[in-house]
């Protein structure tokens, strides 16, 4: 914040640093994934009414009833995936593009689906815009993974299911890591870091949060 208190005084730079601040002391310290969140500014990603608070560490309303998650919560995430520059990463819950354009950085492609046709369409359109050739949206129900991408080093889903759904687990290659909020919806949720062993999966609780449901079948806007 400024001397004059109004943030749409602060200066772009000042508003980087703030909104790095508010990542680094939210937890998100992993050095690789901070430089992708200065690089990718979420201006791009809010539109309307809410484009102004775009660099404020809160989840917004994005179209089709759905939401972008709040910065830090990407932060966390991205972090706990521990991406790889190798890696071959999916996205479930494209959304505004914002993870999926921050997860382009750090692999080497990036699968992002969603049920919803026009969100993938806008996220496709500001993908080109920004030149991230490395991703690939696609419109599907992404409960049932994409069987023909399969597998994936990584897997991220940005909408709650109650468990882990079966074709996910199935996708991730041996050593590979899924991160997810489970639980019902509106109640309490908790982000599971999911890690394929030779032999079984190994799970982690990261912490509570509060995603939209992971909805089956596709949307019809
Ligand atoms: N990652 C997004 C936020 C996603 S909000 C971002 O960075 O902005 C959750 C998204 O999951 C919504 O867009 C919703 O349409 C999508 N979704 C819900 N159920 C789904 C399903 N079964 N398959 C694919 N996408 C789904």
């Amino acid at each position: 914040m400024t001397g004059s208190g109004q943030p749409d005084e602060e200066s772009a730079a000042e508003r980087k640093m703030r909104f790095l601040y508010a990542l680094r002391s939210r937890g998100v310290t992993d050095a690789r994934v901070l430089t992708a969140m200065e690089r990718i500014d979420r201006g791009h990603f809010v539109r309307g009414l809410f484009a102004e608070r775009a660099y404020e560490d809160m989840p917004l309303p994005i179209a089709c009833g759905q939401t972008i998650s709040q910065p830090s919560v990407v932060g966390l995430m991205t972090q706990a995936l521990n991406v790889q520059p190798r890696d071959t990463v999916l996205e479930v819950g494209t959304g505004s593009g914002y993870q999926a354009a921050i997860l382009s950085l750090l692999a080497r492609r990036v699968y992002t689906v969603d049920r919803h046709r026009r969100l993938v369409k806008e996220a496709g359109e500001i993908f080109r815009d920004l030149g991230l050739v490395n991703i690939v949206p696609m419109v599907a129900d992404g409960s049932f993974g994409l069987p023909d991408q399969a597998p994936f080093d990584r897997i991220i889903v940005t909408a709650a299911a109650e468990d882990p759904p079966g074709p996910l687990l199935a996708q991730l290659k041996i050593g590979g890591i899924m991160v997810l909020p489970v639980g019902q919806s509106d109640t309490v949720q908790s982000l599971i870091k999911v890690t394929r062993l030779a032999q079984g999966y190994d799970y982690e609780e990261l912490r509570p949060v509060r995603f939209v449901p992971l909805v089956e079948g596709l949307g019809n806007e």
